[in-house]
C-alpha cells in the first residue's frame, strides 16, 4: 500500500520543516520535494510521490506542520 503525496512547490516557502520532520520522504532543494526514491513526478511547481504506508505518520506530521499547507496527502 502506498499513499500519494503532493507538494505545491509554488506555495512552499522553503522553511525546512517538512525535511526536518520527515527526512525519509522530503528534501529541500530550493523548494521542498519528495526524495528520488518515491518520486513519480517532479516539476518546478509540483512534486508528487508514492510513499509506503509505513511512512504515513511521518508525512502527515510534516503536512500538518507546514505553515502554508503546501503538502497534500491522499490515500
Ligand atoms: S513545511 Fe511547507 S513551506 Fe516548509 S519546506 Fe515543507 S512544504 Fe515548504
Amino acid at each position: 500500500m502506498t499513499i500519494k503525496v503532493t507538494v505545491d512547490r509554488e506555495a512552499c516557502i522553503a522553511c525546512g520543516v517538512a525535511p526536518t520532520l520527515c527526512s525519509e520522504v522530503f528534501v529541500l532543494e530550493e523548494k521542498n520535494r519528495v526524495v528520488d526514491e518515491y518520486t513519480v513526478e517532479l516539476t518546478e511547481s509540483l512534486s508528487v510521490g508514492e510513499v509506503p504506508d509505513e511512512l504515513r505518520e511521518c508525512v502527515e506530521n510534516a503536512a500538518a506542520s507546514c505553515p502554508v499547507e503546501a503538502i497534500k496527502v491522499e490515500g
